[in-house]
């Protein structure tokens, strides 16, 4: 038996046939998973209150012979994270940050680090966190984790190293900045002043546990905004379906 124990954020729920599951899961382990809960509609006892959406789960499951479907035989509730379904904006932060996670992490490629993000992110938002500070904070740390990390490091027109002074623009067809001898501030090239960058640097590659430390002012979080939109919207070439909600 390959049977398996392991945390998961339970990202999606189907009903499948009479009285099973359809469960797709996040794990540190393995990635993101799907797998059918036998029962799973009325089995109060292997799977008591735990196969619902954003749940943080000690999951029980086994590698079915043919196919990438798991069966799933037990699950354990580590956190409900009730706070993320309180309200419509948490409800749908949370649904966006598992769109995202899905986008960046196809089944099957595992990252610690974005299980890692994904559950500190549920975590803060449960205990009532900032959305629009949270949903940068994700954005940019996920982003970062899935390759689409945002290059800060010098100007992309005439090589200078940024030494952290002065405005910058960012480039969307890159993914860089430039300076401001080199571009200007445009609706498609945003500007971004030197404490965002640093901002900025210091939320790509950092864990969440030490953000929280260096929370976002009001004004990074307006430069970063339009930045993260362009970003996304270029480099993974659609719109979120649930960033509707967010506006
Ligand atoms: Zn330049």
């Amino acid at each position: 038996m390959n049977t398996h124990i392991s945390p998961a954020i339970i990202m999606r729920i189907k009903e499948f046939g009479e009285s099973d599951l359809l469960v797709t899961f996040f794990t540190s382990e393995r990635g993101r998973l799907k797998g059918v809960a036998k029962g799973g509609r009325k089995s109060q006892k292997r799977f008591a209150n735990c196969l619902d959406l954003f749940c943080l789960t000690s999951l029980e499951y086994e590698l079915k012979r043919k196919g990438d479907l798991h069966f799933l035989h037990s699950c354990k509730l580590i956190n409900p994270f009730p706070g993320l379904r309180s309200d419509f904006s948490s409800l749908s932060l949370a649904s966006y940050m598992i769109e995202l996670t899905e986008i960046l992490f196809p089944l099957g490629v595992t990252d610690k680090e974005m299980f890692e993000l994904l559950k500190n992110a549920f975590l803060t938002l449960n205990e009532g966190g900032r959305t629009d500070t949270l949903r940068i904070l994700f954005e940019a740390r996920a982003m970062a984790l899935g390759g689409y990390k945002i290059n800060l490091d010098k100007c992309c027109g005439c090589g200078r190293p940024y030494a952290g002074e002065g405005r910058v623009v960012f480039k969307r067809s890159k993914g860089v900045i430039a300076c401001m001898k080199c571009e200007q501030e445009s609706k498609i090239s945003p500007g971004l002043g030197p404490d965002t960058v640093k901002a900025l640097r210091i939320i790509q590659s950092t864990p969440w546990s030490k953000v929280e430390d260096s929370p976002l002012t009001d004004e990074m979080i307006s430069e970063i905004k339009p930045v993260f939109k362009l970003h996304m919207e270029y480099r993974i070439d659609r719109r979120l379906k649930t960033a509707k909600y967010l506006e």
